[in-house]
């Protein structure tokens, strides 16, 4: 918390795209847009992805005469993935990168561009994930385990979110989408909650109203794909999602849910489940360290609403849900082991963080409510009153309650 207080005298802000066009049929009416920034792309996605693009995009690049090549960033934003795409990149002699995917695709995408310093275009294929945003890449092994990621100088030149295109997506990525997304509340309110930094203040207020949002559009929205309710939930996963990292920047760090999320990526039973599925049950687990290590009740209450959110759109829960039931106790440990290393941002959490309470968090995220707390007991946290998911009624008094944030400053 420290190092929040004192920030270095110099931040450089990398808050959002140079421009942003969104809409049904986006695509097709930025040709020109894409036109001013080079004329000879080389178009990075997944094979699905570029497949899902190509009848879209390939006409708006005849359009202005572009010379474009595809190329897949293969298995994983790996070191190996990157190499081949700056050979790509060298052979085509591309002026410019138009990335095109998941969160993946487009980390690959905007990590070269950086690297070969030409500009960047994103049009994300799902609500996944607000890479298509963020001037920042995660970076895995060939086998999908998180290493690192990279702080980037700048956010994409051109974010291109095309609805139609999105909703060809599987509803799952969304709901994943919508898992990483409120992760913004739960690890900014710790990381930068009592930050009396403009900026931070502005980026933890921006969370809370994306997480109410989305407790408040989320259900709707997948049963309506398409519509005004969808087209705002997209936008608060891939846009204000996004935001949020910009205005917070690097000291509004994520905390246990995305060091959980690192840990986990380290099982390959777990490759099968998206980032922002991993994220979600990370947030439960995280909420549950408070609870056990901090006896704080407001993240005890706060994981029951969440439980009961994720009951209703289908985010996953337990080990169990993201089909790690037969993981060994090695294997969970190895997992936590990761999540707890010198470097995680779990260690951003108010209290130490052991590998062993570690798993013994990730082994109860279904925990009913602990009954022995009293009322007025001291949370040492952050405020966490929330509107209700989807208008049902609260598990804990204060939960219903909208306080202006910090109430330090507020009240
Ligand atoms: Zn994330």
């Amino acid at each position: 918390m420290d190092k929040i207080a004192s920030p270095p005298t110099l931040i450089t802000a990398m808050i959002a795209p140079a421009q942003v066009m969104r809409g049904q049929g986006a695509i097709a009416q930025a040709a020109e847009a894409i036109a001013r920034l080079g004329q000879r792309p080389l178009v990075i996605g997944g094979d699905r992805t570029l497949k899902a693009v190509r009848t879209q995009l390939q006409p708006v690049l005849q359009q202005q005469a572009m010379a474009a090549v595809e190329a897949s960033y293969g298995a994983d934003c790996s070191e190996a993935s990157l190499a081949a795409l700056r050979e790509a990149i060298a052979q085509h002699q591309a002026d410019l990168i138009i990335g095109v995917g998941g969160g993946k695709a487009l980390d690959a995408a905007k990590l070269v561009a950086h690297q070969t310093s030409l500009p960047i275009v994103t049009i994300p294929t799902s609500g996944a994930t607000c890479a298509a945003w963020t001037a920042l890449s995660n970076v895995y092994s060939d086998e999908g385990a998180f290493l690192y990621d990279v702080a980037l100088p700048r956010c994409p030149d051109l974010l291109i979110l095309d609805y139609d295109l999105v909703q060809t997506a599987t509803p799952r990525t969304l709901i994943a989408g919508i898992g990483d997304a409120i992760a913004k509340w739960y690890e900014a309110s710790v990381s930068s909650g009592h930050s009396e930094r403009t900026f931070l203040i502005a980026a933890v207020q921006q969370a809370r109203v994306l997480r109410d949002l989305l407790f408040q559009k989320s259900a709707d929205a997948l049963r309506s794909p398409g519509s005004d309710t969808w087209q705002d939930v997209v936008d608060a996963t891939v846009l204000l999602a996004g935001v949020i990292g910009g205005i917070g920047g690097a000291q509004c760090r994520t905390v246990a849910a995305h060091a959980v999320h690192n840990g986990l990526t380290h099982l390959t039973q777990s490759h099968g489940t998206l980032h922002g599925e991993k994220v979600a049950y990370g947030i439960l687990v995280q909420l549950r360290l408070e609870e056990m290590v901090q006896g704080n009740r407001l993240a005890s209450s706060a994981r029951q609403q969440l439980l009961q959110f994720y009951s209703e759109i289908g985010l996953p829960k337990t080990l169990s849900d993201l089909g790690l039931a037969d993981v060994t106790i090695a294997q969970l440990q190895h997992a936590a082991e990761v999540a707890c290393a010198s470097s995680s941002d779990i260690h951003r959490l108010p209290f130490a963080v052991t590998p062993a309470h570690l798993m013994a968090a990730m082994v109860s995220t279904i925990a009913p409510i602990a009954d022995s707390w009293s009322p007025d007991a001291g949370t040492g946290r952050s405020p966490d009153e929330t509107i209700s998911p989807g208008g049902s009624q609260p598990t804990h008094p204060s939960s219903f309650l909208l306080h202006p944030f910090p109430p330090e400053v507020a009240e």
